[in-house]
């Protein structure tokens, strides 16, 4: 059902989750655009400027790799500046509240973590781009010694252990999904009462099953995005606003 506006919507968002006893949030780039993020899909968003780099071409080409580092580097500015917002903080009352016991993400900005959320409960199905790991053998590095390397090689970095190149810590397209994050986000799809779905398109796949999993084994199911998703008719709840101003009122103090 969509709320007819954002008004009725927050008040029956309010009830649902002070009716659920266990809550799982599934955020997508667009709980981010308030921060200074570009999601992907709206006009203005990166796929507009840059056509992603896949997996095999990042492996094969070190041209790819270069590209891939220098928009990296070129992002890092609006990484570094980004602080929570209102989405990102109202979860995180919830999650303090014990409503919450973790959060499935299909974000790349650490921002769930800056806003107050342990490392151990933010599942990451597409990784971190706050840092970066040879592909090869995994050694984690921060990204001053990626920036470093590129500065004094003129090229992407490679793994000071096994040689192999280093990689921004997220998952790209046709790269493997991360099977400790795909379980764990499966199995609180499957033991929730309440799944909130928020600023996603839910067209990038294997995760956008997981709203629908979710109502599959029970859950109610609400989906906050401002434009229509192919998963709103299996909604109990469709909030088409901005995610700032639905969960603006259950940031707290
Ligand atoms: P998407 O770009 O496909 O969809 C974002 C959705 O959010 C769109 O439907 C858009 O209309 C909506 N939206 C944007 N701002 C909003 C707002 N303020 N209020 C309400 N709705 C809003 O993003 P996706 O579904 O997350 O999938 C794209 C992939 O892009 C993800 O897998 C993610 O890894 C990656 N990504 C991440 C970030 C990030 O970490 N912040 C940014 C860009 C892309």
């Amino acid at each position: 059902m969509i709320a007819t506006d954002l008004r009725s919507g927050v008040e029956q968002l309010g009830d649902m989750i002070a009716e659920a006893s266990t809550i799982v949030p599934f955020t997508g780039a667009g709980i981010s655009t308030e921060c200074g993020i570009p999601d992907f899909r709206s006009p203005g968003g990166l796929w507009s400027r840059n056509r992603p780099i896949p997996f095999d071409e990042f492996v094969a080409s070190p041209d790819a790799r270069d590209e891939a580092w220098r928009r990296r580097f070129a992002m890092e500015p609006t990484f570094a500046a980004a602080k929570p917002g209102r989405g990102h903080r109202a979860l995180a009352a919830l999650y303090r509240a014990g409503k919450i016991p973790a959060i499935v993400t299909q974000n790349i900005d650490n921002l769930h973590q800056a806003s107050g959320f342990a490392a151990e409960h933010v599942v990451e199905l597409h990784g971190n781009t706050t840092y970066a790991r040879c592909i090869g053998c995994g050694k984690a590095y921060d990204l001053a010694w990626a920036k470093l390397r590129f500065e004094e090689t003129g090229g992407a970095p490679d793994c000071a252990v096994c040689d192999e190149p280093v990689k921004t810590a997220t998952i790209s397209f046709g790269q493997a999904m991360p099977e400790d994050a795909m379980r764990r986000a499966t199995e609180l799809a499957q033991h929730c009462d309440l799944f909130i779905a928020i600023g996603s398109s839910l067209v990038v796949w294997p995760a956008a099953g997981f709203p629908m999993m979710a109502r599959n084994c029970g859950a109610r199911l609400v989906i906050i995005n401002n434009e229509p998703t192919e998963q709103d008719d299996i909604a109990d709840l469709v909030i088409r606003h901005d995610i700032g101003e639905t969960l603006g009122p259950f940031v707290g103090n």
